[in-house]
C-alpha cells in the first residue's frame, strides 16, 4: 500500500509510511512529520525495514531535511537501526533518558553516539521549525521509560505501543467492539498496570486529540473513537493486575 497523508496543511504534513514489515517481524508503522522544511521520523524500526524506510522517507521529504529522529522506547523494532539513521543523516536522535546507555548496545558508532539525546523523564517540548512537538511521558506503557509524541498542528497523538493491534488488514478502526479482539491480548500482557493506564488517560484528556496513531496496526480517527479508546484503557486490567494468585509455579 502507498504512503498515506494523515493530515496536510500549508507547511505541515503528517505521513504514514508504507508498511515494510514482512515475515516473522511484527507489522510496524513508521510516521513522518514535516514542518516548514524540517522533519522528524518516529520509531524508524529495525534492520529488516531500514533500507526501504530510508528510501521512502527521502522520497517523501522532498526539499525538507530530516532533522530529528524519535525513539519511543528501547525495543528492537524501534531502535535496532538507530546507528544507520544517525550515520546517513545529520538528524538528532531523541530517546527516553532511561535507555540512553542501553541503546548503544545495538552498535552506535562513536561518531554519532553524542547525537542521541535524552528525553527527560517528565517529557519535553521540541521546537521543530516553529512546530512545538510534545514528547509526553507514557512510562510503563509498556516500557518503564516510554514517551509518545503529540503534534499540536495535526492534533495527532502518536501513541507507540499503546493502542497497538496485531493480525489485522485494515488501517483505521471503524468498529471499536470488533477491533477489541486484536488489541486485548497484547495490552493485557505488554502493558504494566491499570494504574499506569489511568495516569496516562488523566494526562492526555487535557490534550485536543483528533487521532491516535499507534506504532502497530490500525489508527483511531475522530474524537468519539479517541474517547472510546481512552475509556477502554482507563478500565483495562493488565500486566501486574493479572498476576496469578499464589504466585508463579515452577515448570516441570
Ligand atoms: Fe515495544
Amino acid at each position: 500500500m502507498p504512503s498515506i497523508k494523515l493530515f496536510e496543511t500549508v507547511g505541515h504534513q503528517n505521513i504514514l509510511l508504507e508498511d515494510f514489515g514482512r515475515g516473522m517481524a511484527v507489522q510496524a508503522n513508521q510516521h513522518l512529520i514535516v514542518h516548514n522544511g524540517e522533519a522528524i521520523l518516529l520509531d524508524p524500526g529495525g534492520h529488516k525495514v531500514y533500507s526501504k524506510v530510508l528510501s521512502e522517507t527521502f522520497a517523501q521529504l522532498g526539499k525538507a531535511r530530516l532533522t530529528n529522529l524519535f525513539f519511543s522506547h528501547q525495543d528492537p523494532d524501534i531502535v535496532a537501526a538507530a546507528n544507520g539513521w544517525l550515520m546517513t543523516t545529520d538528524a538528532t536522535g531523541w530517546a527516553p533518558s532511561l535507555w540512553i546507555r542501553f541503546i548503544p548496545h545495538f552498535g552506535l558508532d562513536n561518531l554519532v553516539a553524542d547525537r542521541l539525546k535524552p528525553i527527560p523523564d517528565s517529557g519535553m517540548v521540541l521546537d521543530m521549525a516553529g512546530c512545538k512537538l510534545m514528547f509526553i511521558p507514557a512510562h510503563f506503557l509498556h516500557s518503564p521509560g516510554n514517551c509518545q509524541v503529540y503534534d499540536p498542528v495535526s492534533k495527532i497523538l502518536y501513541s507507540g505501543d499503546l493502542g497497538a493491534s496485531l493480525g489485522i488488514d485494515y488501517q483505521e478502526v471503524k468498529d471499536f467492539d470488533a477491533h477489541l479482539k486484536f488489541m486485548t491480548g497484547f495490552h493485557t500482557r505488554y502493558m504494566t498496570s491499570n494504574s499506569a493506564m489511568r495516569a496516562w488517560v488523566q494526562m492526555v484528556r487535557q490534550l485536543d486529540i483528533a487521532m491516535i496513531a499507534p506504532q502497530h496496526g490500525a489508527l483511531f480517527r475522530g474524537k468519539p473513537m479517541v474517547e472510546r479508546f481512552m475509556a477502554w484503557c482507563e478500565n483495562l486490567k493488565c500486566g501486574v493486575d493479572l498476576l496469578p494468585k499464589g504466585g508463579w509455579q515452577l515448570p516441570g
